[in-house]
């Protein structure tokens, strides 16, 4: 059991419920922030191109949500506070920018697929898209 305080307790730290449930905390924040790389990296694979997915902003912040959470309540390193007290600003930002992007894209009264904001044809049976409005949030 060796093992299990050296991963869920300082050396020097008893090994309680409290010190098992924040370090858990701890290291599913890293699991999920790490996470984010595999999802962007298998995504720019398959797309043959750099793509940010959405996901990976989800990912990264509720990984460093559970972070800093870690640090405010059980660690209390002002470097770990530091490092991801603010980084949720530009994560949700490309969320809501995403968000907006996905509602200007214009559905295709024809087909109903849904085109690329600004597409004067639709991409998928060529009928003409003048006139047509984003497609309403859902
Ligand atoms: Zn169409």
């Amino acid at each position: 059991m060796d093992w299990l305080k050296h991963l869920f307790a300082d050396t020097s730290a008893e090994l309680t419920p409290w010190t098992i449930f924040w370090n858990a905390i701890g290291w599913l924040g890293n699991a999920v922030f790490f996470s984010r790389f595999f999802v962007q990296w298998y995504v720019t694979e398959k797309t043959k191109q750099v793509v940010v997915p959405v996901l990976f902003w989800w990912l990264s912040l509720a990984g460093s949500f559970l972070l800093l959470a870690y640090a405010l309540f059980y660690d209390k390193h002002k470097v770990i506070i530091f490092a991801y007290a603010f980084t949720w600003i530009p994560y949700i930002r490309n969320l809501i920018i995403h968000r907006r992007h996905k509602e200007a894209h214009l559905s295709c009264p024809d087909c109903g697929k849904l085109c690329p904001p600004d597409s004067n044809f639709c991409s998928f049976c060529g009928s003409s898209l003048t006139g047509t409005t984003a497609k309403q949030p859902a």
